[in-house]
């Protein structure tokens, strides 16, 4: 086997590549308006409750809706997951791992199709949504292989007379519980890492973009998944959410998503139930409130940059987003004012066209949260750019600075998760790694210095899961730089990282006497 390299990005500059993406386009325009079911067991079943899924850019568009499983259907898809690990532990790990296999290639061959539920569903523009399929097709793919590296366990030693083995297996039934902002990459990476590890499945996409999920359970199926391994219920959070995590025959729970519903799961999942014979694990993969540090000695171009694409990729709807800059008193106008200018020329628009940097927001609720978060900016700094958004037919925020930001100010804290990144002044590099940890995250930053000095001591203060230098704090790759945060940003399980499916099994040594 080939070694592993990630999916590459398409360029759009080649003709072919952007025509390929315009038909994929108006083949996903063609499917519009289906319903999709909910699956348990194989078995599809509709339900009269739906989810409608809508356009963020265009909220008169409806993309489908999908079936909403009640209660008595997400018990109904317990048993069926509880029946059927019975027989998928037992699956040899290479079989189960052929399934990724062939999952990633239907995927590589259908790349743009799923971009182009990805650009209408979440209002990704076309990078962004090309990389969000890049990097599902890199999960599956990637955990297959790891599958293969961890299927005999590891080496122990054995004494005279003894045959010692220390090995994994898999837990049990699994609930995944995924956020919108990579309704693909997440809700896919989360979902077969549980299953090639042996365990059986509840996915619970995000209600905003539940058809690319659906879409992707169609997938796994092609790819010969046998039925009852990946059950799809979507429905409500607090509904079938708590219920499932409640549940006494759930295993564990793997979220991603804010820090409220995360908390909220930690501490449901860690009551035991009447009738539960083990603790639950919990994956909760939760905020962030990232910051790009930029040392008075930095290249500043580079520094503006990356502080605008960390801001303002995907309208800020990354858990890596870089919400706040935190810039040496000396350079922090200079810097401030080519941020600006860049800002300037990002084009917000629909995403749909080529040229779109920046697309909606994903809904109401998210765009009355940010515009929120913009009135309390103004009184709480200075506006340099942005400020506006219109929801007459999308979702659509400027991209918005703000400057002059008092450290411990709610823009400076807060996790706001919309196109609007603050600015704060640093007196020295002590001050600038203070700032950098004082909030209640950890998930990801970035450092732009050309001091040697400085940069050995973010690595080692600078307290964040993913910490990067001279570049932006967004676009973790899979298998290059496992993805996860500290504190309050999470359990820190390193998603797309060589342990990362360990947190789906349990050890088990064996000893014999020979
Ligand atoms: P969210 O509102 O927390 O929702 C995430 C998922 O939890 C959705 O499927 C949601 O369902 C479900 N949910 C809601 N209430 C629940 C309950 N009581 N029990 C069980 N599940 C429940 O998050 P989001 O808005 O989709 O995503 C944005 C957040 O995710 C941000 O905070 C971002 O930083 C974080 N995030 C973190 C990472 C990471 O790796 N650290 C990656 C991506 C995103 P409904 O849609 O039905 O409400």
């Amino acid at each position: 086997m080939l070694t592993y390299t990630h999916e590459p990005f398409t360029n759009f500059s080649d003709e072919n590549n952007k025509k390929a993406f315009q038909d994929s386009l108006s083949f996903v325009q063609s499917q519009l308006g289906k319903d999709y079911p909910v699956v348990i067991g194989g078995e599809e079943i509709t339900t009269d409750k739906k989810i409608v899924s809508i356009n963020p850019a265009n909220k008169d568009e409806i993309i489908g809706t999908v079936s909403m499983a009640s209660q008595e259907l997400a018990e109904k898809a317990m048993q069926a997951a509880l029946t059927t690990f019975e027989t998928w532990k037992n699956w040899k790990p290479e079989h189960r791992a052929n399934i990724l296999f062939r999952a990633a290639a239907i995927l590589r061959r259908r790349k743009h199709e799923f971009s182009g539920y990805l650009v209408k569903e979440a209002g990704k523009p076309w990078k962004e949504a090309d990389a969000d399929t890049a990097e599902a097709i890199d999960f599956i793919e990637y955990y297959g292989r790891q599958m293969m590296k961890i299927k005999d366990g590891m080496p122990v030693q054995s004494r005279v007379g003894e045959f010692n083995q220390f090995h994994y297996i898999p837990l049990g039934v699994g609930i995944i519980i995924s956020p919108f902002n990579f309704p693909l990459a997440i809700m896919a990476g989360t979902t077969v890492a549980a299953i090639v590890s042996g365990n059986t499945v509840l996915l619970k996409p995000a209600n905003s973009t539940p058809i690319i999920a659906a879409k992707f359970v169609e997938l796994m199926h092609e790819a010969g998944l046998p039925k009852g391994v990946l059950n799809f219920v979507p429905g409500s959070g607090a509904e079938i959410g708590d219920y499932l995590v409640d549940h006494p025959k759930t295993r564990f729970v793997s979220f991603t998503g804010s820090r409220e519903v995360g908390c909220r799961i930690n501490e449901r999942a860690a009551k035991v139930q009447p009738g539960q014979i083990w603790l639950k694990r919990v994956i909760a993969e939760m905020g962030g409130k990232d910051t790009v540090v930029v040392d008075k000695d930095a290249d500043l171009d580079l520094a503006a940059s990356s502080i605008v694409y960390s801001a303002f990729g995907f309208s800020g709807q990354k858990c890596s987003a870089g919400s706040r800059a935190v810039v040496h008193q000396d350079v922090y106008e200079e810097v401030l004012e080519k941020a600006a200018a860049l800002t300037k020329t990002l084009s917000l628009g629909n995403p749909e066209d080529v040229d779109t940097y920046m697309g909606p927001v994903i809904d109401e609720k998210s765009f009355k949260k940010i515009m929120n978060y913009i009135e309390v900016g103004k009184q709480e700094g200075r506006l340099v750019t942005g400020g506006e958004g219109d929801d007459s037919k999308g979702y659509f925020i400027q991209p918005t600075i703000f400057a002059d930001l008092d450290e411990k100010s709610r823009l400076m804290q807060e996790e706001i998760f919309g196109p609007v990144v603050a600015f704060c002044k640093a007196r020295d590099f002590d001050h600038m790694m203070e700032i950098a940890n004082n909030t209640d995250y950890g998930l990801t930053g970035a450092l732009i210095s050309n001091s040697r000095e400085h940069i050995e001591r973010a690595r080692q203060e600078f307290h964040v899961g993913n910490l990067y230098f001279n570049r932006t704090c967004t676009g973790a790759i899979v298998g290059y730089q496992p993805f996860g945060g500290f504190n309050m940003s999470g359990t820190d399980s390193k998603a797309g990282g060589p342990d990362y499916l360990l947190l789906h099994m349990q050890a088990k040594t064996t000893s014999e006497m020979l």
